[in-house]
């Protein structure tokens, strides 16, 4: 079964079930971005708390700043960001601080950028469907159910057993599209 309500993650996180509908849409480029940002942190206060795990301030503030927007962040401009902020800030503890958000399922490795995103549905178990905007680079990450569950049964017939799923798709978002019509 490819969802269930009990569900560990390869890092032994444990995820719940997400119903399609709590997945945000690709939000417009007016939003009030600070709710983003707040309700992502809120977040990930909680879900540390409730693992027993440290939202140490590194840590945190990589978060904050992988939030800075909706595009995808590589780890360098994350370091450049960080340097003037934290003193302690070395490479090292960065990529520390990232692993760890990696793991607790808080942020997102896009693979096809060598970057990552926030994940706003971190409290739920899921795979990423990730559409990836060549020209705004804005990140939308998607449920995709259908085609997760499709892509588990070709897996399953392969006898191929998966350590990570993600599927990562490049094109033109519906925002910019809209704008290239109207200009
Ligand atoms: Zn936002
Ligand atoms: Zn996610
Ligand atoms: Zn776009």
């Amino acid at each position: 079964m490819l969802y269930s309500n009990n569900y560990i993650n390869n890092c032994g996180v444990y995820m719940n079930f997400v119903p399609v509908s709590d997945f945000i849409e690709l939000p417009l480029p007016t939003h009030n971005h600070d709710d983003c940002r707040n309700k992502a942190v809120q977040t990930a206060d909680k879900l540390c708390a409730e693992r027993g795990v440290q939202l140490t301030p590194i840590r945190r503030k990589a978060l904050e700043l992988i939030w800075g927007n909706h595009k995808a962040v590589k780890a360098y401009d994350l370091l450049d960001q960080m340097k003037p902020l934290q003193q302690s800030a070395k490479p090292a503890t960065v990529y520390r601080a990232l692993d760890f958000l990696l793991e607790q399922g808080l942020i997102h490795r896009v693979e096809s950028l060598n970057a990552f995103i926030g994940c706003s549905c971190s409290d739920q178990q899921h795979e990423q469907l990730l559409l990836i905007c060549v020209q705004c680079q804005e990140v939308e990450e998607r449920p995709g159910m259908m085609v997760m569950e499709a892509v588990s049964r070709e897996l399953e017939q392969a006898g191929f057993t998966v350590h990570r799923k993600a599927i990562e798709i490049q094109g033109i978002c519906k925002h910019c599209k809209q704008s290239q019509a109207n200009s």
